[in-house]
């Protein structure tokens, strides 16, 4: 073996061990990086205390919504994911409504035509939200796209609602955080319901139905378990960032009445 192979072997055997030190690192990283985040969040969580939350788990009934290429219905998945959701935010003391608890819509069953009864449903969907007063509405969906390849997880707000936008800026940063998201942006939509509620709206397309991989992720109950910690960590997030830095609760003062 040459001088020159040697080095080269060397050279290559070092690379690699480096390489595989550093992908360590990244991972080790992120994991402690994810750890602090969810200590961060939980810190955080009494900002959601006694908030009213309307979660909108989409479709329902008659509408299955999206349908995945081995017949898995999006109306289905976004139940699930809701009530984990609505879970999450009971134990941390916010009142969580949702629009719907079971496999059907919200329209009469004389309604008429489909439209008719999508307008009816969505209607009452909103109406729910704006009758109880709901600090913040969340809509619940699964994407779909012709072209397989395309994923990840992804919110809209209404165009020209601010608070709607920090909204579904702070849950896209979560879900963009906590899952292996490739990096989407919230994005302005005009869509009925972030137009006729009137608190911070968002609707979360959770991931592509279109997508194989993505498809079976979002039937695995851990996954949907992320997917809601991580729509959590946002709305935790909304409302840290829209409190006062001096809010703090008054539970943490140990001797108030001296203040
Ligand atoms: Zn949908």
């Amino acid at each position: 073996m040459s001088v020159f192979v040697r080095i080269f072997h060397f050279k290559k055997g070092f690379v690699i061990t480096i390489l595989l030190l550093a992908i360590a690192c990244l991972y080790g990283y992120k994991h402690v990086a994810s750890r602090h985040e969810e200590k961060y969040i939980a810190a955080l969580s009494w900002v959601v205390a006694n908030k009213l939350i309307v979660i909108d788990p989409g479709h329902g009934g008659e509408d299955p919504g999206a349908i995945g290429t081995t017949g898995v219905h999006e109306k289905d998945i976004v139940l699930s994911v809701s009530k984990k959701l609505a879970t999450i935010l009971n134990e941390a003391g916010a009142e969580a409504v949702l629009t719907r608890e079971s496999d059907r819509d919200l329209s009469d069953a004389n309604a008429g035509d489909l439209d008719t009864a999508k307008i009816q449903d969505l209607s009452r969907r909103v109406d729910l939200a704006n009758n109880r007063g709901a600090d913040i509405f969340i809509s619940i969906h699964v994407n779909s796209f012709p072209d397989p390849r395309e994923d990840g997880a992804q919110t809209f707000y209404q165009p020209g609602s601010e608070e709607s936008k920090k909204l579904s800026v702070a849950v896209q940063d979560e879900l963009n955080r906590f899952l292996a998201n490739p990096g989407r942006e919230a994005k302005p939509v005009d869509y009925f319901a972030n137009r006729m509620t009137k608190m911070p709206s968002t609707i979360v397309e959770i991931g592509f139905i279109t997508n194989p991989k993505e498809e079976k992720m979002m039937l695995d109950q851990y996954y949907q378990g992320k997917v809601a910690w991580a729509v959590y960590a946002g709305i935790v997030r909304y409302f840290a960032l829209s409190k006062p830095a001096f809010a703090v609760p008054l539970s943490h003062f140990t001797d108030i009445n001296k203040i």
